[in-house]
């Protein structure tokens, strides 16, 4: 289809990408494409889907115009706010909940939680987990709460915090985190979908490593003996980061590719 060829070397997944603005104008899951291949768009309809994918074609990405993103199969509400939740921030959750799996009511802390992705996936998994979740901005905050509150997982609490600064002191089993962390000079900041996301939720001074070591060297202060903290981070600063935790007196430190086979995340226990 012409629509298809139009978005053809501007985006990585022409197909897909036509199929989910089509049945976002049409109000249908997609399975009905399948199911009814031969059925046209009424003319408003057809307006509607090709000024949609005259948007995708200028560079917007999908998560905005469709408004929504699936995390861990929780559908999310997106805003140019927040970044739009990524495939291998589910690893991190994949490492947390491997981590809470012997424990009883954990108390977790997210920090930074943009649209509440880490904080309500583990909540979906764990129900009697005891989770906060923070944001610097309320207009964040207020996203968060929204799809909490459509998700019904009433077990995530939200603040809004800069890091630990208006976190009332308490102690976590766990903290995890995907804070902002990319170089600010990082040539992909002017590619693809992070053009269109806030720079705070993703850059950070000191190539990229400024709120990783703030959160790393906070931390202590909020972990019970024996809590973890873990971290995504670029694929480039997985040392930098354990050696980071490690000289602040974390032990078993380790770090874990993503589904690209690039180091995404690292951990450390506070066992003082
Ligand atoms: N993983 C994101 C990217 O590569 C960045 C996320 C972040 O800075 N926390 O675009």
């Amino acid at each position: 289809m012409a629509m298809r060829q139009r978005l053809m070397g501007l985006s990585d997944s022409p197909d897909l990408d036509v199929s989910l603005l089509l049945c976002h104008c049409l109000e249908k899951p997609r399975s009905y494409l399948y199911s009814w291949p031969e059925s046209e768009l009424a003319p408003e309809q057809e307006k509607h889907f090709r000024h949609l994918v005259d948007r995708r074609i200028a560079g917007e990405p999908i998560a905005h115009i469709l408004g929504e993103r699936d995390f861990w199969s929780l559908p999310l509400a997106v805003s140019p706010l927040t970044l739009i939740p990524r495939p291998d921030t589910e690893c991190l959750v994949e490492r947390a909940l491997g981590i809470l799996a012997e424990q009883v009511n954990p108390k977790i802390l997210d920090l930074g939680t943009g649209t509440g992705a880490i904080a309500l996936a583990l909540a979906s998994e764990r129900s009697d987990a005891d989770i906060l979740a923070s944001d610097f901005s309320s207009d964040v905050v207020a996203l968060a709460e929204r799809n909490r509150d459509t998700l019904g997982l009433s077990n995530v609490r939200l603040v809004c915090s800069s890091w630990f600064d208006s976190i009332p002191v308490q102690r976590f089993n766990l903290i995890v985190s995907n804070p902002p962390y990319i170089d600010p000079d990082d040539p992909h900041l002017s590619e693809g979908d992070v053009r269109f996301e806030p720079s705070s939720a993703l850059v950070a001074a000191e190539g990229g490593m400024a709120d990783l070591r703030s959160i790393i060297g906070a931390a202590p202060d909020y972990l019970i003996a024996g809590g973890e903290l873990l971290l995504e981070h670029g694929y480039s600063q997985g040392e930098q980061v354990r050696t980071a935790l490690i000289e602040r007196g974390f032990s078993n430190v380790a770090s874990q590719a993503d589904y690209g086979g690039n180091e995404r995340m690292t951990w450390g226990a506070w066992l003082t």
